[in-house]
């Protein structure tokens, strides 16, 4: 979720990046225009973070991007020639070589140039990571004003929700540039029945009577690993959570409703369709949550769920508590 008053998320290029097992230099990782993915969207991809801590930086939770990167291919039968070991060691070198954090890591598999039928087999298949520097994705003030929006997210059997397509962001865009026209900072869609299914990059939470609720994943929902996160926080802190489908008029009459992803990490909603989300300001349970989130992340808590996997990178930002 990006806000409204930042809507320009200029890339600012690093030194490398990975392409097919070797590091090659950002200039250099370029595609042909007639390659498959141009025409066809035929890309799966993650987005993953690195944070600094106290004394260097750590990737959150790279296994288990990697591996949604590796079903997110196989969904589409999209073969990649490497082992979720090599990918997460080729994430570690690809931060280490650029010396850049905290950083966004986007590892991106393409079908490229080689064949223009819909049919892919014949197009290889690329396998790109890039970093960059990025901190906060969230901008303008505590919490977000968001509507519902008009677009509905994707329909079972039609694009797998449950795959990181790049296609899928189509859809995602809709909702984006309606939100934004709108004058909201983000939408959030329904899925085809009218239940609440997720926002545009980032999955959904409420809050009601002191209960965690979220869509499942059959809501057309992706499977985040920062809901999941969140799902692991909440339980531990003796929360009661349910993953329940939801009509859209809960979102209204719910105490808190906030959103998470890899990108707007936990970001609290103050408004929906301009009615007020309990008082309107940032609710208890999502503090508590978020405060803990936060922690893990940047190594002021244990990593007591073994989610971090260190870099040796000299942090650029310190890190307080
Ligand atoms: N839903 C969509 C559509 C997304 O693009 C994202 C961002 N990857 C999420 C949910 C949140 O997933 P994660 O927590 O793994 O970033």
């Amino acid at each position: 979720m990006q806000g409204a008053h930042s809507t320009s998320m200029p890339i600012q290029p690093t030194a490398n990046i990975w392409h097919n097992g070797k590091l090659i230099p950002w200039e250099k990782a370029t595609i042909h225009v007639m390659s498959h993915v141009v025409h066809y969207g035929s890309s799966v991809f993650e987005g993953i973070r690195c944070y600094t801590q106290p004394h260097g930086a750590a990737v959150f939770r790279l296994p288990e991007h990697m591996q949604r990167l590796i079903d997110s291919a196989k969904i589409y039968r999209m073969t990649i020639p490497y082992s979720l070991d090599e990918l997460c060691a080729a994430v570690v070198d690809t931060i280490e070589s650029n010396g850049v954090a905290p950083c966004y890591i986007r590892p991106i598999v393409i079908r490229g140039y080689g064949e223009i039928g819909v049919n892919p087999k014949g197009s290889p298949i690329e396998t790109y990571i890039a970093n960059y520097p990025w901190g906060k994705y969230v901008a303008g003030g505590e919490a977000a004003d968001v509507c519902v929006s008009s677009w509905n997210r994707l329909a079972p059997n039609t694009m797998p929700a449950l795959a990181k397509a790049g296609a899928n962001y189509m859809n995602s865009q809709l909702i984006r540039m309606e939100a934004d026209t709108n004058g909201y900072v983000e939408g959030i869609a329904l899925d085809v029945s009218g239940y609440v299914s997720e926002g545009s990059g980032e999955n959904v939470f409420l809050v009601r009577n002191g209960v965690l609720y979220t869509p499942p994943l059959a809501n057309s929902a992706l499977s985040g690993i920062t809901r999941d996160s969140v799902l692991t926080i909440a339980r531990h802190l003796g929360l009661t959570v349910m993953e329940q489908s939801i009509p859209r008029e809960l979102l209204y009459i719910s105490d808190e409703v906030f959103f998470t992803g890899t990108a707007a990490e936990v970001s609290p909603i103050r408004s929906i369709d301009r009615i007020a989300i309990g008082d309107g300001k940032i609710g208890e349970i999502t503090k508590k949550i978020s405060d803990e989130f936060f922690a893990i992340a940047n190594g002021l808590k244990p990593d007591r769920f073994g989610w971090l996997t260190p870099v040796k990178v000299a942090a650029a930002e310190t890190v307080s508590a």
